[in-house]
Order: structure tokens, then C-alpha cells, then sequence
């Protein structure tokens, strides 16, 4: 299910072809984000146009709306969006826990000093999550309703949401933890993972003649390096009645600075020839460091979520176009960019629209930053394909975080 075509020179780094049922994912590749199975103001069509190999949605939000019975009613989650293209659904562990329990994935600028703190959320909002050994309870988002998530109930929600790619129910936890509650919670996704892999087993032979779904495990263990290599290793070697993980998700608590050194920790020990995902993840710096550590995929919010806020990735680094200075600019957005928001609008339009708060504008911004990013990772595999990838990466990130003035 994947094929590794070439490698970096001494690093982890490789490109390859991940094969699925809808379609066959180049990579590395970055996987944009439709969360309720639309990626916000944009049409499936669009996304095509503009490179998308694949989409991602979110096990959590499908469920509690509309649910995923009618998902699976309508025959999965890529024919129920008109994308009919490879699908990813995340397991729902994140949004159990950010959302039901107030925290957010931890990067650097979060993790400020605060005392450790066992098993609980930094801040004043009420803990709205329960993890035991057997699950997760929570109170959903929307009406504040109880449920409850374990092992089986992610994949058979995964199941019915029908994505190529689905992940396993695991615990995140946040640099806030202290080092005994990271131990615990990484034996319970173990064992979590025991459970989903013999789930996913019974519900594939359950529901024949549904296009097969490749099971990624997810690996954590924080900014420790024997808890993460020993994760790696657990779960890549794990076979529950024959089963085994298709692949791999990098999740949890990663401090950016640490982000290269902890993602080669975990892809030194996982097998090779199995895809590896990292989750949440779009920043230019943080792609390159991923994909030369062995990272084949990422997929992200940011990109369509800054677009929604006036915040533009150009090669120069990201502007503003809310800004004053671009209200007489009739200029696109970045000069030869080939998206079609680019080739068709101006700056002073788009500052014009979003003064004016005008719905488009959020599909014409969002069209702009998912193309900037899919095509980012593609140039990234051509120039790992032809050999200079080492000098892409010193010209786009001296030019991206170098001096600007946009
Ligand atoms: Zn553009």
C-alpha cells in the first residue's frame, strides 16, 4: 500500500506513492483539512484544481454531526462531500480532548514554565473530558450532551465514515503533564491500540466488500525520547490476530524546536515501509524538517484558518492583506502565483471584500493559502526526485523568514 520511490542521502527522508481504493497519494504530500467533510468556503472541485491529493475530516465532528450512520448512508464520507478522491479521518482523540477539556495541542509558544500538572487542564475552563483505562467520557461541544469514546467506538465510527486512511483512538497528552502521567497515558494507548487493531479487524470482516481502510497507528510519548522510540517500536511491531498497523501517525505535545530531532526518534524506529503521518502541522520550516525525518504526510487547519483572517503565505513570509497599504494595491496576491485566485483578483480587491465583509473573500483567500502549501510540499518531493532538495530548502526558508517588508 506503499511504495518508497527515492530516498535523501543519509537522512530519513524518501518519496513514494501511498496506493488507496479512491486514488493513488504522491508523496510527501500535505493533506488539507475539511473537518465537518468540507474544507471551509471552498468546493471539492476546486480543491482538485488546485493539486489536493486528499482530504482529511474529523471522526469527532462527523459523529455528532450529522452522524456518521448517514455518512456511511451515503457511501462514505468522499461520496457524501462530492470529492470521490482519498479521504482521511482523524480519530477524534484530539477533539475528545482539546475540545471536551479546554486545552490546545501544545506548541512552544504554549508551554510557558507553568507547574506540571497531572492529568489536568492549564487554565480556568471547566474540564469537560474524563479519561479511564477503558475510554474517554466527554460532553459534546455542540449541545453539551455526554458521550463516550473508547477503542471500538472510534472505529466503528471511522468505519462508517469510510475514509482510505483512519488513525487510532489514542491519549494526547500536553507538555503540562508531568513524566509519570506521559508513561500512563502512553500504556493506555498500547493498549488502545491493541483494541483498535483487533476492531478494525472484525469491522473490515463484518463489512464486506468495502474498499479496504488502512489503519495508521498513532505514536506519542511527548519530548521524551525512550518513551517515543519505545512507542515507535510497540506499535510498529504490534500484531493483534494478523493484523497490523498500514501506517503511522506523530502526534501529541511537540515543542516546535524539538519537532526534527522527536519525529527522527519515532521514524528510526518504525518500519520503513509503512506510511507516516504528521499531524497538525503546515508551517514552511516545519514541513522541511518533517519530510527530511521521514515524514511522508501532514495535514493542517492553518492554512484555510489564517486565510479566513485576512493572513496570506507568500514566498516572502505571511502579510496581511487587511492592511491599509493595500487598498490601492492592484497587484495578485504573490506575483506568478498560478492559483485562481491569483491569476483572476488584486490585493486591493480582496482588502476591498474583506472590509466590506464579503463571504467570497474567505474562498478566494482560502484557495490561495491551500495552494501556496500543497504546492510547497510538492516542490519539495520534485526536488528530493531530481536531487536538489538541500538547496530548495536554503532558498525558500532564507526567502520566507528572511528580511521583508509586505
Ligand atoms: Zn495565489
Amino acid at each position: 500500500m506503499f511504495d518508497i520511490k527515492t530516498r535523501l542521502e543519509d537522512h530519513l527522508g524518501r518519496t513514494g506513492t501511498i496506493h488507496t481504493p479512491h486514488g493513488d497519494i504522491q508523496t510527501p504530500a500535505f493533506i488539507p483539512v475539511a473537518t465537518k467533510a468540507t474544507v471551509k468556503a471552498v468546493l471539492p472541485e476546486t480543491m482538485r484544481e488546485i493539486g489536493a491529493q486528499a482530504l482529511l475530516s474529523n471522526a469527532y465532528h462527523l459523529y455528532l454531526q450529522p452522524g456518521s450512520d448517514i455518512v456511511d448512508e451515503a457511501g462514505g464520507v468522499a461520496a457524501f462531500e462530492n470529492w470521490h478522491g482519498p479521504t482521511f479521518t482523524d480519530s477524534g482523540g484530539f477533539q475528545v480532548l482539546s475540545l471536551g477539556s479546554g486545552f490546545k495541542k501544545v506548541l512552544s509558544e504554549e508551554f510557558n514554565g507553568k507547574a506540571h500538572v497531572d492529568g489536568q487542564v492549564a487554565g480556568k475552563k471547566e474540564r469537560l473530558a474524563n479519561v479511564d483505562d477503558d475510554g474517554v467520557w466527554f460532553r459534546s461541544h455542540l449541545n453539551g450532551s455526554k458521550h463516550r469514546f473508547t477503542p471500538e467506538v472510534s472505529m466503528r465510527i471511522q468505519h462508517e465514515l469510510g475514509a482510505d486512511i483512519i488513525f487510532a483512538f489514542d491519549e494526547l497528552t500536553t507538555l503540562l503533564n508531568s513524566r509519570g502521567y506521559q508513561e500512563e497515558a502512553l500504556e493506555r494507548t498500547r493498549l488502545w491500540a491493541q483494541r483498535c487493531l483487533r476492531a478494525h479487524k472484525q469491522l473490515t470482516e463484518e463489512r464486506e466488500g468495502k474498499p479496504y481502510q488502512q489503519l495508521f497507528g498513532v505514536i506519542q510519548g511527548a519530548q521524551y525520547e525512550d518513551l517515543r522510540r519505545k512507542a515507535a517500536r510497540d506499535l510498529g511491531n504490534m500484531e493483534i490476530d494478523g493484523q497490523r498497523f498500514d501506517g503511522f501517525g506523530v502526534g501529541g505535545a511537540l515543542e516546535k524546536e524539538n519537532l526534527g530531532t522527536i519525529v527522527g526518534w519515532v521514524n528510526e524506529e518504525l518500519p520503513e515501509d509503512r506510511a507516516r503521518h504528521l499531524l497538525g502541522i503546515s508551517e514552511p520550516d516545519d514541513l522541511f524538517v518533517g519530510v527530511e525525518n521521514g515524514i511522508d504526510t501532514f495535514d493542517c487547519v492553518n492554512p484555510s484558518r489564517v486565510a479566513r483572517n485576512a493572513a496570506i503565505y507568500s514566498p516572502d513570509g505571511r502579510f496581511n492583506v487587511n492592511r491599509a497599504r493595500h487598498r490601492r494595491d492592484f497587484t495578485p496576491l504573490v506575483d506568478g502565483c498560478e492559483c485562481y485566485t491569483c491569476t483572476h483578483y488584486t490585493k486591493a480587491y480582496l482588502h476591498h471584500l474583506f472590509k466590506a465583509k464579503e463571504m467570497v473573500v474567505n474562498t478566494l483567500t482560502t484557495i490561495h493559502n491551500e495552494y501556496f502549501t500543497i504546492k510547497l510540499v510538492d516542490d519539495i518531493r520534485h526536488h528530493m526526485e531530481s536531487g536538489t532538495y538541500w538547496e530548495f530548502k536554503e532558498e525558500t526558508l532564507g526567502r520566507f523568514y528572511g528580511k521583508r517588508d509586505i
